[in-house]
């Protein structure tokens, strides 16, 4: 789908993680996080390749001990064997100071380092700590993301404000200086490294607060108060559809607004869901608003009274999982064809309507219906399928409509490398 999209991102500057691109004229990157214990150099490389494969672009990890710290390098040398150059982003808190000190070969596997201000140390030892951290990031010229957290605002700030507060002829109310105190932590503990050597195109921020209002309040006034590129998240989203409204609905209207140069959806997984739900959520809000795309994403009928059977959902739910399931191979061999839309409907009603504006579509037979499916590509009624194979059937039409069009030569594929992504990809003014 070709349009303009209206949206004026906010000028900010380029940060380089290792080779991923995050603010200025980048497109905004998504990115996502371990929940296994670092120091399990097994399990935490399996994490990390499934959320690279499922599209993630930056991934950071826990070290939070020595035993962590000990294994980045190694788990770094892991993933590149595999092939998986995703770049790490290491969290700290507390200790990071010591561990980056310590460990030289872990400080020099990460690619960012992300320090939390208020999780940094207490009284005189927060500057001294928080300047070894920047040091470290100066020595091994790495980016820092200055993230600070609802949950761990720094607590002496947080009374000096309030006592401060206080004394005001006309004191701000308790929420709006909580916000305040956020975004002073982020901004001061940025100019703070800046004063310490580190340039500001190595320097992301995010505040992340739990509650979307919050967020967008928090977000508007930090986007209008500095140039740093911005870390989008709201945090402790939740889980299930709980976690992932609240992330689209706090998001979405930031991106709108063309605040936030990478994203990452907190949801707390589901038992026995896997890690990797967090990215699609967040390609799936960037790809639902146009601003970059993905994966071939299904356009499905909710059904009706009309759709007695669960075949059309199965159907549907199967061709969903078939495409993200390629995409790893795809994305090097059938460049655009995350731009491609394919229709899955329940009956006559809309099916061929919306068949029809898909690059390929299916409607199937209502209830009542003569059991016939037929099947549309580029807009035209090109095969009805009928019988018990209607599912591999039309999977074997979408892979053939994939080579053909998005293979070397393939129209689809010469139409993208023209266009490319500038097009669907707002125009920043810097
Ligand atoms: S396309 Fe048909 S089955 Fe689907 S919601 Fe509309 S009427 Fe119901």
């Amino acid at each position: 789908m070709e349009y303009e999209l209206k949206i004026k991102r906010r000028p900010s500057h380029r940060v380089m993680i290792g080779h991923v691109a995050v603010g200025g004229d980048a497109p905004v990157v998504v990115q996502s996080m371990t929940n296994t214990d670092t120091a399990d150099v097994e399990s935490t490389v399996q994490q990390v390749f499934d959320l690279w494969q499922a599209g993630s672009e930056i991934v950071r990890i826990t070290v939070n001990s020595p035993e962590a710290a000990a294994q980045v390098g190694n788990i770094r040398e892991r993933l590149d064997a595999i092939g998986c150059n995703v770049p790490l982003v290491g969290d700290f808190h507390y200790n990071g100071h010591k561990l980056l000190m310590q460990y030289p070969d872990c400080a020099k596997a990460l690619a960012k380092y992300r320090i939390n201000p208020g999780n940094v140390g207490k009284g005189s030892k927060r500057d001294e700590q928080f300047a070894a951290m920047i040091e470290a990031a100066i020595q091994y010229d790495k980016p820092v993301r200055i993230g600070v957290n609802w949950g761990s605002l720094d607590q002496a700030k947080m009374v000096r404000m309030m006592d401060e507060n206080a004394l005001r002829p006309d004191p701000m109310p308790s929420d709006a200086l909580m916000r305040e105190a956020l975004i002073q932590s982020a901004l001061e503990s940025a100019q703070q490294a800046e004063a310490l050597g580190l340039a500001s195109d190595r320097i992301i921020i995010s505040c992340k607060v739990s509650a979307v209002q919050d967020l967008l309040t928090v977000y508007r006034d930090l986007a209008a108060r500095c140039d740093y590129a911005l870390h989008l998240g709201l945090t402790e989203a939740g889980m299930g559809s709980k976690g992932i409204v609240a992330s689209t609905a706090a998001l979405s209207l930031l991106l709108q607004e063309g605040i936030g140069d990478t994203i990452r959806v907190s949801l707390t997984p589901e038992p026995n869901e896997p890690r990797t739900k967090e990215v699609v959520v967040a390609q799936e809000i960037l790809q639902t608003m146009g601003i970059r795309s993905f994966t071939p994403l299904v356009t499905a009928c909710p059904g009706c009274g009309r759709t007695t059977s669960t075949f059309f959902q199965e159907l549907a739910q199967k061709i969903q999982r078939y495409l993200r399931e390629q995409m790893p191979v795809w994305r090097k061999q059938y460049p655009g064809v995350e731009s491609m839309s394919v229709a899955v409907m329940g009956c006559v009603v809309n099916g061929p309507g919306e068949s029809k504006l898909a690059n390929i579509g299916i409607s199937l037979p209502g209830t009542g219906e003569i059991p016939v499916a037929p099947v549309f590509v580029d807009g035209e009624k090109t095969v009805t399928l009928k019988g018990d194979a209607i599912a591999e059937e039309f999977q074997a039409i979408v892979e053939g409509y994939v080579q053909e069009n998005y293979a070397e030569g393939g129209k689809l594929r010469q139409e993208y490398t023209a266009v490319s992504e500038p097009k669907i990809i707002p125009i920043r003014a810097i």
